[in-house]
């Protein structure tokens, strides 16, 4: 009876779900982009931990690069429910340039939010095309979950703002053509350090941004992931984004929404994994299929719901009203649901030695980092428990 179930189109598919047709032309040319990309190339760019600009560039060129902003700065001008959609879609086909793009988008919001006329022109439109590659770096070796904690300091001095600090875990370190970076402000206008966090845009040219250790990572890899060290780093004064103090709020409105497109990635590889089950199914004539029924069932019910608290949430940033703890209870349920879905494939599929699945393999590694970055589970948990007890 599970067999001929499993043969039936999976019902957590994000196509069976309702969307408008405008959405449901993003979910398609998503597929088609991801799907031309050969299965050696995704191989490749794992294996030898290289980032494909190219089929960034590409992806930009089709609107994925700025999907959700406005077309007056090169956007799309589609909505958040389309972008969230396309990530599904890019993690569930492990297309190799899915973290930059999400954190390339991550970089956008601050400036479409808080930007100066000038820096959208100057930063958002060739963004939009694939010219520019964006990176965010907030994360510090001694400041993960505990923002607050951050050390890299900025002084105004004459026109320009001193930076110096060690950001680390940078997707896209290195590749990228701009920064977003938060630091505190030396200022005497700030008694409470936490208060003087700023955030400024940092080109990949400015004096003193130099690109530290790379990290040759087991998960997510091909993202050029390294340190990036600000060493008196000279940042004109025009490249200051929002006011001084405004970092917190300008890294807050980039990672509420990034956690959607987070849980969204999260779902794909969990659907990834639900397809490489029913792939392996179909040609399996063993009839162990008894024996990891109840996990089975169990992964497609959490799959689903995971993907319904996702665009539940994705819906509420186009409605205007974004809210952060849905947005954390989107995440941390399609990350832990994405690994116990990598992690049962492997189970049932079982290690095949002598013929490796290695897009399931990547999958396994991949997919921990969703508990991870934007915010660990464990904090978010905080974050959701907290609100419900209103303290
Ligand atoms: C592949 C990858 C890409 C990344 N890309 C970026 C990027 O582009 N830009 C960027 O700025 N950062 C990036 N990061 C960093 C990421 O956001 C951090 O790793 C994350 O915020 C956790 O910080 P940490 O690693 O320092 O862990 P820590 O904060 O040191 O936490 C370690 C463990 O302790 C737990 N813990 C910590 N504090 C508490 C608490 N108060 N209560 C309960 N548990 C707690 C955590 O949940 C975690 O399990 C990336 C990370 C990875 C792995």
């Amino acid at each position: 009876m599970l067999q001929s179930e499993l043969k039936k189109p999976v019902s957590t598919d994000a196509t069976q779900l309702l969307f408008s047709e405008e959405q449901q032309k993003w979910l398609a040319k998503a597929i088609d982009f991801a799907k031309a990309i050969p299965k050696a190339d995704i191989i490749a760019a794992d294996r030898d931990n290289i980032f494909r600009r190219d089929l960034f560039e590409k992806a930009c060129q089709l609107g994925f690069g700025a999907l959700p902003f406005g077309k007056e700065f090169g956007g799309a001008g589609g909505d958040y429910v389309s972008f969230c959609l396309v990530n599904e879609v890019f993690a569930r086909y492990l297309t190799p340039i899915m973290s930059s793009l999400g954190v390339h988008v991550l970089c956008q919001e601050p400036i479409y939010r808080f930007g100066t006329e000038e820096q959208k022109q100057k930063y958002l439109v060739p963004s939009s095309s694939g010219k520019f590659l964006a990176a965010f770096c907030l994360t510090e070796p001694q400041a993960g979950s505990d923002t607050a904690a951050l050390q890299t300091k900025g002084k105004l001095v004459g026109d320009e703002y001193i930076l110096n600090g060690t950001k680390t875990f940078i997707t896209s370190g290195g590749a990228a053509d701009y920064y977003i970076v938060m630091a505190k402000l030396q200022d005497p206008q700030f008694s409470d350090e936490v208060k003087s966090i700023t955030s400024f845009i940092v080109e990949k040219n400015f004096p003193g941004l130099e690109v530290g250790q790379k990290f040759d990572l087991m998960g997510m890899r091909g993202y050029t992931t390294c340190e990036i060290v600000l060493n008196d780093c000279r940042v004109p004064k025009e490249n200051l984004l929002g006011e001084h103090g405004d970092g917190r709020k300008v890294a807050l409105s980039s990672l509420a929404k990034g956690r959607i497109t987070i849980a969204a990635q999260c779902c794909g590889w969990a659907q990834s994994a639900l397809d490489k089950i029913r792939e392996y199914s179909a040609s399996d004539t063993t009839g162990t299929l008894e024996g990891y029924g109840q996990n089975l069932g169990k992964l497609v019910a959490q799959v689903a719901s995971a993907r319904a608290l996702t665009f539940q949430a994705a819906y509420a940033v186009d409605r205007g009203e974004p809210d952060v703890v849905l947005a954390s209870m989107a995440k941390t349920q399609a990350s832990d649901a994405a690994v116990f879905a990598a992690s049962e494939a492997i189970s049932i599929i079982g290690w095949g030695a002598d013929k490796p699945d290695l897009l399931l393999e990547r999958l396994f590694r991949d997919t921990k980092v969703g508990q991870i970055y934007e915010g660990t589970n464990q904090i978010l948990r905080l974050l959701i428990a907290r609100n419900i007890l209103n303290c």
